[in-house]
C-alpha cells in the first residue's frame, strides 16, 4: 500500500476537463475521473460553489482531496479516480468554464470577467491531494478508514472506488440511474434508496452474490474484469418480472419482500395470481397480523412467523394464570408463572383472536409441543 501526498494546480486538473453529463467528468489531461459514469449527479448549491471559489481568491486552504490511483496492467498507464473532493474539484472546474459568477469586488463575475492577476490567482492554486494505491483489499481497508475520519460515502461507493472495470461501467448502466433500468422496472418491488449512491446496486450484487459465498465485495472482485454485467441484469430482471407476475396488486409493503429468496424456492412452482391475491388481500385486514410484508411471504410458505402475530400482553396471561390457579390443562401439575407461557385456545389459523377470552397458560414444555 502505497500513499503520496502531492499538491496539484488547478491548472494540471483542469486540463482536458470534460463534462458529460452521465457519461462521467474527466481531467488532470484526461487521467483522473472526477465522476465516474453514472454516479451521482454534481449536488453543491450555488451559494456552496462560490464559497469554493472565494476561498481560493483569499488563499485559503480547501480540505485535502483523495484520489484512488490504478495502473492498467496491460498498457502500464496511470489512472486516477476521485474518491473525496468531487463537489469543490467540479465547482473549481466549472467556474473554469464560464457556468456561473461570484460576486469579487461587489460585481458579479465570471472566470473571463476576472482580472489577469485573479484568473492566474485560481490557475496556480494548490489542491492537497492524497494519491493512494495498493491492491483492492488494501485500498479498500484505507478507504474505509478514511471514511469514518469525515468522508461519507457509502460502503458501495467504496466498492466502486476499488473493484474499477467494465463491468462495473455496465452494471452502473442499469443499477445506477433514477427512474431508469433496474429503478424503473423495480421501484413498486424494492426499497431502492438512494439510486444515485449505488443503494440499488448493492441490492442486486446481494441477491446474486447471496447465490454464492455472498459477500458483495467478493462477488466484484470476481466479476470486475468481466466485459458486462449481463448476468446481474438478467437475474435482477427474473426475480422482479416474477414478482411482478405473482403479485401485481401494488401495495406499499412489496417493497419490503426478500423477492429473491423467494423465488429461488417458488419461482419454478404453478401458482395462481388471482388465488394468492384474494388471501393476501385478507390477511392486510387481519389485525392479528403485525408484520403485513411478511403476508407476502407466508402465502407462500405457510411460515406463521412470517406475520410476527400478536401475543398476549402480560396481563391477559396473568388473569388467565389466576383463572387456572396455576395448572397447565395439558399435564395437570402446578408451574411458576414464569414457567409458563400464553397460548391461543383457538389457534390464529382456525380463527382465533388474542383475546382474554382465548388465552390459557400451559408450561413451557406442552406450549413448544403444542406449536
Ligand atoms: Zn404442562
Amino acid at each position: 500500500m502505497n500513499i503520496d501526498f502531492e499538491p496539484i494546480a488547478v491548472r494540471d486538473v483542469y486540463d482536458g476537463y470534460m463534462n458529460a453529463g452521465y457519461d462521467g467528468v474527466v481531467g488532470y489531461g484526461g487521467a483522473l475521473d472526477i465522476r465516474p459514469k453514472f454516479q451521482r449527479e454534481f449536488v453543491y448549491d450555488n451559494a456552496r460553489q462560490q464559497a469554493v471559489i472565494n476561498s481560493i481568491l483569499s488563499g485559503f486552504p480547501l480540505n485535502t482531496m483523495y484520489w484512488a490511483k490504478q495502473t492498467d496492467p496491460s498498457t502500464g498507464d496511470v489512472a486516477f479516480e476521485m474518491l473525496d473532493g468531487q463537489q469543490r474539484t467540479m465547482s473549481i472546474c466549472e467556474y473554469l468554464e464560464g457556468s456561473f459568477s461570484v460576486i469579487v469586488g461587489g460585481n458579479p463575475k465570471t472566470f473571463d470577467n476576472l482580472s489577469a492577476v485573479d484568473q492566474e490567482r485560481i490557475l496556480d492554486y494548490k489542491l492537497m491531494v492524497y494519491q493512494c494505491m495498493g491492491d483492492e483489499d488494501e485500498q479498500l481497508a484505507w478507504f474505509e478508514v478514511i471514511n469514518i475520519a469525515g468522508l461519507t460515502l457509502r460502503p458501495q461507493e467504496l466498492r466502486n472506488a476499488v473493484y474499477t472495470g467494465p463491468w462495473l461501467t455496465d452494471a452502473k448502466r442499469y443499477f445506477s440511474r433514477e427512474n431508469q433500468g433496474a429503478h424503473k422496472l423495480a421501484k413498486d418491488y424494492v426499497t431502492a434508496g438512494d439510486v444515485n449512491r449505488q443503494d440499488l446496486l448493492q441490492k442486486a450484487i446481494e441477491w446474486q452474490g447471496g447465490k454464492g459465498d455472498g459477500s458483495v465485495k467478493s462477488y466484484m472482485n470476481a466479476h470486475r474484469k468481466d466485459a458486462n454485467a449481463n448476468a446481474l441484469w438478467t437475474y435482477f430482471k427474473s426475480v422482479i418480472d416474477w414478482a411482478k407476475l405473482i403479485f401485481p396488486t401494488r401495495r406499499a409493503q412489496l417493497r419490503s419482500v426478500p423477492w429473491n429468496v423467494l423465488y429461488e424456492k417458488y419461482g419454478q412452482d404453478q401458482l395462481d395470481a388471482g388465488e394468492l391475491e384474494k388471501r393476501v388481500k385478507a390477511l392486510m385486514s387481519d389485525d392479528e397480523v403485525q408484520k403485513r410484508s411478511g403476508i407476502y411471504t407466508f402465502v407462500l410458505t405457510g411460515d406463521e412467523r412470517a406475520l410476527s402475530l400478536r401475543a398476549f400482553t402480560v396481563n391477559q396471561k396473568l388473569e388467565a394464570y389466576e383463572k387456572q390457579n396455576g395448572i397447565c390443562p395439558k399435564c395437570g401439575e402446578h408451574y411458576e408463572f414464569e414457567e409458563m407461557d400464553g397460548d391461543h385456545i383457538l389457534p390464529w389459523s382456525k380463527g382465533g383472536k388474542t383475546t382474554s377470552e382465548n388465552c390459557q397458560m400451559l408450561c413451557i414444555r406442552d406450549n413448544r409441543s403444542g406449536g
